[in-house]
């Protein structure tokens, strides 16, 4: 407590800081932060121009024209490999598809500050792969947009199986007992199949807990032997060392472990004794078996106290990375609405959040799509300081103006979630059904769905995210948008910018 009363009063200490920095320059006092603000001035016309002449190049109906020729069947796949050089290839054709690749590649990475051999040992990595041929085939087929449009979905989560052995009073998916309607193994197989056929490059195993289904490990084998990155959201308890191991084995390349506090908040959340001891044990076996890890945090009114805390342990036990969730009364949390914190409390976790990330010892995102807001306040005048952009990844300032096509909430958009049964929802916080994916088909649902196009048009939010200079960058969480006004393009209830919004839109 007494750490954290530190810290309060070293925010304030920066804000006021911060407040002084703006009011020098409104008197024109202050030459060194007056020079400061014009070089990211400039900073920013330079992104725009490298912005402006990638449009120029890639998005004109030329290069669409060879990108679409390029993007049939897998010759693009083939030409990405060639120029990673993880595939020889003699084809002429071929060749001649990654030289044109490799050039264009080329020119944005110049463009961008890149390092272009640091580039090419990224793209070796055959899920990389698979994501820049969907971003490619995306391009061919709607151009340049903003938010940019993809041909399928970086990442789909899968709510593999409503089963679970912990009773968490925030579960979005009102897990426990299996489902009646869950699918087969075989049924999974051909999901699987679906997936891989549609581009989608990264895969997470959530539920539920996905550990409880016996054939998880063959279903993820399988996405991983179709180069999918795969990911295990869990709660930790059952992974021994023998199942750490199997999942190494099978391909599982991170695992995301829900702790929500000190033992006894977590054990309280969770409604089992004895639960953190295990999800501790799960994170350190993962570690030992040589898989990446994550500590997710659901944070609520009784536990934001404890954040602090939580991100010492994550780097104490040696995680990769701390997530905090932003918690959404869906499901069970439902019944928990009044754990949802003010904005008031939201602005200061996400401070502090950036905070914590800025000391570098260990990633920290936060599925709230207002910390890239609050990172980019924040980030402004600070040499070298990146800015998270989604709920995985960062963005160095010079590339930050990609984050306007890629950035914010990616429900519908950079990825989307499928349910036990198959049926395919925006996000999991979202329970709104757009399709099935083996009785419609999934790229047609991702490519026909109208509530996905919806999503994807950040010129349709209303209120306060509507009019917001920060929509594309973030947009709103639409999963709360949902939970509160039953409208998921209104403005997100959760962040400061809509605080005077609050009572304009019915609540459900
Ligand atoms: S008003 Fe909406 S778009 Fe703007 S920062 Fe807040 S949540 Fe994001
Ligand atoms: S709706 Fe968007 S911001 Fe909210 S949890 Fe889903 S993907 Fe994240």
């Amino acid at each position: 407590m007494e750490k954290e009363g530190k810290e309060k009063r070293e925010r304030k200490r920066k804000k006021e800081k911060k407040e002084e920095r703006a009011l020098e320059k409104g008197k024109g006092e202050g030459k060194e932060k007056e020079q400061e603000h014009l070089e990211e001035e400039k900073r920013k016309s330079e992104i725009a121009d490298v912005i402006a002449s990638l449009r120029r190049i890639l998005d004109n109906p030329l290069t669409r024209y060879v990108l679409k020729y390029i993007s049939k069947g897998d010759t693009l796949e083939k030409a990405i490999a060639i120029y990673a050089g993880t595939e020889r290839n003699t084809c002429v054709r071929c060749q001649f598809h990654s030289f044109l690749l490799g050039t264009a590649l080329k020119y944005g990475a110049r463009k961008l500050d890149i390092d272009e051999r640091e580039m090419i040992e990224y793209f070796k990595d055959r899920s990389v792969q698979r994501g820049l041929a969907n971003v490619i085939r995306g391009i061919a087929e709607y151009g340049i947009t903003k938010p940019q449009r993809l041909h399928a979905p970086f990442l789909v989560v899968w709510n593999y199986t409503k089963a679970c052995n912990l009773k968490c009073k925030h579960c979005y998916a009102n897990a426990g007992r299996i489902a009646e309607d869950e699918l087969t193994t075989e049924e999974r197989k051909r999901v699987v199949e679906e997936l891989s056929d549609a581009g989608v490059a990264a895969i997470s195993f959530s539920g539920g807990e996905p550990l409880m289904r016996k054939d998880f490990f063959e279903i993820a084998k399988l996405a991983a032997s179709k180069y999918m990155f795969v990911s295990v959201a869990t709660n930790g308890t059952l992974i021994t060392k023998e199942v750490a191991e199997k999942m190494k084995e099978c391909g599982v390349k991170y695992v995301e472990v829900s702790i929500d506090g000190p033992k006894e908040v977590h054990d309280a959340v969770r409604g089992v004794e004895g639960a953190f001891e295990r999800a501790i044990e799960g994170v350190k076996n993962c570690k030992e078996a040589g898989i990446m890890t994550g500590i997710a945090m659901t944070v609520m009114r009784s536990n934001m106290k404890y954040v602090p805390e939580m991100v010492d342990l994550a780097e104490e036990i040696g995680a990769d990375r701390f997530v905090a969730f932003n918690f959404i009364p869906v499901g069970a949390g439902a019944e928990a609405a009044k754990e949802d914190l003010s904005v008031e409390e939201r602005e200061e976790v996400l401070r502090y959040l950036y905070e914590r990330m800025l000391r570098g010892k260990i990633e920290v995102f936060c599925t709230a799509p207002e910390y890239a807001r609050v990172a980019l306040e924040e980030a402004l005048g600070r040499e070298g300081a990146k800015v998270p952009a989604s709920h995985f990844g960062a963005f160095t300032y010079k590339a930050v103006a990609l984050t306007d096509f890629i950035g914010g909430c990616g429900a519908g958009r950079l990825y989307c979630s499928i349910e036990h049964n198959g049926d395919i929802q925006p996000c999991v916080f979202m329970p709104l059904k757009v399709g099935n994916v083996l009785k419609d088909g999934f790229l047609n649902v991702w490519h026909h769905s109208n509530v996905l196009e919806l999503l994807r048009d950040r010129e349709k939010l209303k209120g306060a995210c509507g009019s917001c200079e920060y929509k594309y960058v973030c947009g709103g969480c639409r999963s709360r948008a949902y939970a509160y006004y039953g409208d998921f393009l209104a403005p997100d209830p959760g962040c400061i910018l809509a605080a005077n919004e609050q009572g304009k839109h019915e609540k459900r």
